[in-house]
């Protein structure tokens, strides 16, 4: 990997579309990196643990018009914390999670963005909801009020081809476009949360709106 953050930062948005959010995915990178980033236009951080981030949002609090996007499971006795350090939830994968948030939203006047994790293949080191258990879920997610459900986020197993990966990309278009002909009164369906380092060129002419990079910004992670 060749150039600074800011001309790796800048050599990505170049190609993307200008609908296309890009979150810098910080875990394991230093604030100095970060600041970095920030310097360079990024004004939405991804991280995966609700204590690294906390940690860093200490450090990076004087910095304006930040969003902090989580990506990583969420356990169920960490969702107040997540509502009150992030806006953006990428990770809420089950109908007991979505309700929880719904409700400490509610008591904390907040009101998160929010994606549903979705599984397109069988994966068992993944979390998310599987499409059937999805469409069978949609009228109680619809129902959790305090949540700004904006659409779908999906993590391709590994190993996939780039026409595999494609086509799963795809079907996750196709899937929120389907919820979206529901015309659900909540939830919506606007946003399609995928894509990382390795895949992202492929999700976004699939038509993801928001990708998640990391290492292609920042480095290779250790471990
Ligand atoms: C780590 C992570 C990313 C970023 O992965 P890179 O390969 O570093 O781009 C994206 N999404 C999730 C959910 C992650 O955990």
């Amino acid at each position: 990997m060749t150039g600074s953050i800011a001309e790796r930062i800048a050599h990505i948005r170049q190609q993307l579309p200008p609908g296309v959010r890009l979150i810098a995915v910080t875990k394991q990178v230093s604030v100095d990196a970060m600041r970095e980033a920030y310097e360079a236009g990024v004004r939405d951080f991804g991280e995966s643990q609700i204590q690294e981030a906390a940690a860093k949002q200490v450090h990076l609090q004087e910095l304006p018009n930040l969003n902090w996007h989580l990506i990583g499971h969420l356990q169920a006795n960490k969702a107040k914390k997540a509502l009150e350090q992030f806006q953006w939830i990428h990770s809420c994968d089950s109908l007991k999670l979505a309700q929880r948030l719904n409700r400490l939203a509610a008591e904390l006047s907040l009101k998160p963005h929010v994606c549903l994790q979705v599984k397109m293949l069988p994966d068992p080191n993944k979390y998310g909801w599987t499409v059937p258990e999805l469409l069978a879920d949609l009228s109680e997610l619809d129902r959790c009020e305090a949540l700004q459900i904006q659409g779908l986020m999906t993590i391709l197993p590994l190993g996939l081809s780039p026409q595999e990966s494609f086509d799963v990309f795809e079907r996750t278009r196709d899937l929120a476009s389907k919820i979206k002909q529901q015309n659900w009164q909540n939830l919506q369906m606007h946003e399609l949360s995928m894509g990382m380092s390795g895949d992202y060129a492929i999700a976004v002419q699939a038509g993801a709106t928001m990708v998640r990079l990391g290492q292609i910004i920042f480095g290779e992670r250790m471990g």
